[in-house]
């Protein structure tokens, strides 16, 4: 697989068209509401919008493969949710035009459970509470051969393209392909350049970046792990797989996700890792677990064989696994 090929144009082009149903629900709606799943975590028209268009455009370029997505239609589908259901739809419509409700939700289940040789991992809208407060979210998508990620990309639309102005412009793309590098475009896929990681060889240099949510990660064990290593730098907080996008360009050099203590038994999910890995691996970094475990994209949809999660820009990774078995 190489940049032009088709996994890559289509793994884009619906990262782009994505973004832009995104960025319309947010400032239309500010976020839209949103309804709380059974597991209490919120989804939105957006995410639900999202996983219709990158759906339908991956099957209809890819029919045999399979797409492991975090949302379904079954609460869409409800009478009391036809409301919701058209909203959906007329957001959608504004990019793939004349598409019905019925269209919507097929797209939407074309997303199933099932993790086999080679799939799709796609998390529609990545940091949902993030899009809700105007913070940081990111469009995830993977594609995964043998349990082996090919294929990153996230889109940050609301993320600032340049660290050195962080009220510049905003739209970020990131990509990357086993064995070719990672890249950073503007949100139309525009302005394309390689990123590498930071190349801080001591930990008091480094940047830690962690989630918003206090639920997500254990941010007093980050903090104490900041001391131990003399790490007297802020930690930056940003909701989503945005943190691999800043890590794999420099901006920060360790992603710390240590399971909180409000759910110490947390299993992630692949659509919550597979994107980013690929894109900090390939700037360079390192990716594992807290014990040090590479990441299992292999056995079903959460990543049973993993406890959190550890970014580095791989000079650091070792000294960091040490400090962790505090
Ligand atoms: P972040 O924005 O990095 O905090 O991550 C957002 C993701 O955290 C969501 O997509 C959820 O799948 C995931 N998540 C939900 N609950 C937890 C939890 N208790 N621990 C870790 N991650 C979680
Ligand atoms: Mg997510």
């Amino acid at each position: 697989m190489d940049q032009d090929s088709p996994e890559v144009m289509t793994a884009l082009q619906a990262a782009i068209q994505s973004s832009g149903l995104c960025e319309k629900i947010r400032i239309d709606l500010a976020g839209g509401g949103a309804l709380l799943k059974s597991d209490r975590s919120p989804v939105t028209i957006a995410d639900y919008g999202s996983q219709a268009i990158i759906c339908k455009m991956i099957r209809e370029k890819f029919p045999h493969d399979s797409i492991v997505a975090e949302e379904d239609s079954k609460e869409l589908k409800k009478p009391d949710r036809s409301k919701l259901l058209e909203q959906v739809t007329n957001y959608v419509s504004a990019f793939i035009p004349a598409t019905s409700s019925e269209e919507v939700c097929s797209w939407i289940d074309f997303g199933s459970n099932s993790v086999t040789g080679r799939f799709w991992a796609l998390d529609p809208i990545d940091g949902t509470k993030g899009f809700l407060r105007g913070d940081q979210y990111a469009i995830a998508l993977a594609l995964i051969e043998k349990g082996e990620v090919k294929l990153g990309v996230l889109a940050c639309p609301n993320l600032y393209r340049d660290v050195y102005h962080p009220l510049g412009e905003k739209g970020c793309l990131f990509l990357a392909l086993k064995g070719m590098g990672s890249f950073q475009m503007d949100s139309m896929g525009a302005n394309k350049r390689p990123i590498s990681v930071s190349k801080a060889k001591s930990p008091s240099e480094a940047i830690i970046t962690e989630s918003v949510e206090p639920d997500h990660a254990d941010h007093l064990t980050h903090q104490r792990l900041a001391q131990k290593l003399n790490i007297s730098k802020p930690s930056l907080r940003m909701d989503s797989q945005a943190k691999y996008g800043i890590l794999a360009r420099g901006e920060v050099t360790l992603y710390l996700r240590v399971p909180s203590s409000a759910e110490p038994g947390y299993t992630e999910n692949i659509w919550d890792h597979a994107a980013g890995s690929i894109i900090a691996e390939e700037a360079g970094g390192r990716v594992t677990d807290v014990l040090g475990r590479p990441l299992d994209f292999s056995s079903g949809i959460k990543m049973e064989k993993n406890r959190g999660i550890l970014v580095s820009n791989g000079i650091l990774h070792e000294v960091v696994l040490k400090a962790l078995e505090m």
